[in-house]
């Protein structure tokens, strides 16, 4: 691993369990994880180099797109199953998350978006299939799981005519004057994974549009979208007739390898659609493949997952300051 890209631009590599971290609003939390936070996913992308028991009672090709489910049943991968919670567990502590409450999904690269169900991984038996997950409050601390794959992350500003413009917890969504175009990114937040079938299908689009019917704002900026570390254009091979397809419906994705053949440049498609839909995105210039702080399943197929995470919390509680050494004493678990 000679060949590291150092991070820039808007997203800074902080210490501890995150690759980056921010605060873009009142309490609101951005931020993606890096290896030493641990893996995150109870299932990696069935390789027997994981040590899981994936293939045994699974007669379902599916269960290598699967990329959760905290489904029991398999008994004989509880140690690692045991080490994913101590370190989902020492994310939340590290971010100030209550622990068990962040929602993640099961993901199945489809372009599907649902809401989500305000129980998280700690008392929900099963996630949900899906690959895009919408908290109309914002106070539902979301996750998406990569490795490769683009992460992306959204918050939003209310839309002025929004009847939504008051949370649930009965507070205004955002204080002060002007809460909706104008206003701080107190609107809905959302979590979408995509990959290459994802992208193309829609995934992105369908999670705008269900952040949009939650009361996200339809004006330029009102959405923001963060795009996590993926693999890069430079290092996304995949066969000339896939990238003629994807170029097809995406232009901004076509590329070519470092090593000169055919690629697909994921993060500047996502980075096009959004835009086509006036969101603004803050693009991670790191890659997955090149840099080993993250999870990559070309370069390391099964090793694990990393998350993008979004997440407001109460006033205060959010906005805690913990060093890394403290995250990691978590996921040590
Ligand atoms: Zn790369």
């Amino acid at each position: 691993m000679t060949n590291h890209r150092r991070p820039a631009g808007a997203m800074t590599a902080p210490a501890g369990p995150f690759l980056f971290r921010a605060h873009p609003g009142t309490d609101l939390e951005v931020a993606f994880t890096s290896v030493d936070a641990g893996n995150l996913a109870f299932h990696v992308s069935g390789t027997p180099a994981a040590g899981t028991k994936d293939n045994k009672g699974n007669k379902d090709n599916k269960v290598s797109q699967r990329d959760d489910s905290i489904a029991g049943g398999d008994g004989g991968a509880e140690d690692s199953r045991e080490r994913v919670r101590a370190s989902r567990r020492g994310v939340e502590a590290a971010l100030g998350v209550p622990l068990g409450r962040t929602e993640y999904l099961t993901q199945v690269h489809s372009a599907r978006v649902v809401t989500a169900a305000g129980r998280g991984w700690g008392e929900s038996p099963a996630a949900v299939e899906a690959d895009g997950l919408v908290s109309p409050t914002g106070r539902d601390p979301l996750a998406i799981m990569v490795a490769d794959c683009l992460p992306v992350v959204f918050a939003s500003r209310r839309s002025l005519e929004s009847p939504a413009a008051v949370g649930r917890d009965g507070r205004s969504a955002a204080s002060g004057p002007g809460s909706g175009g104008v206003g701080p990114l107190a609107g809905p937040t959302a979590v979408a994974h995509a990959g290459r079938r994802g992208l193309l299908d829609g995934i992105l689009q369908n999670t705008v549009e269900r952040m949009r019917r939650e009361g996200s704002g339809h004006g330029p900026g009102d959405i923001q979208a963060w795009i996590g570390p993926a693999i890069c254009g430079r290092c996304y091979e995949v066969p000339e007739q896939m990238r003629r397809d994807g170029t097809a419906q995406i232009p901004a994705t076509h590329s070519t390898t470092m090593w000169g053949t055919p690629a697909l440049d994921l993060p500047a498609g996502a980075q096009a659609v959004l835009e086509s839909l006036g969101v603004t995105v803050h693009r991670s210039p790191v890659c997955t493949r090149e840099d080993p702080r993250l999870f990559s399943h070309r370069r390391d197929p099964g090793r694990g997952r990393f998350i993008g995470l979004v997440w407001r919390g109460e006033e205060g509680q959010g906005s805690k300051h913990f060093e890394g050494r403290e995250g990691r004493e978590g996921s040590e678990g």
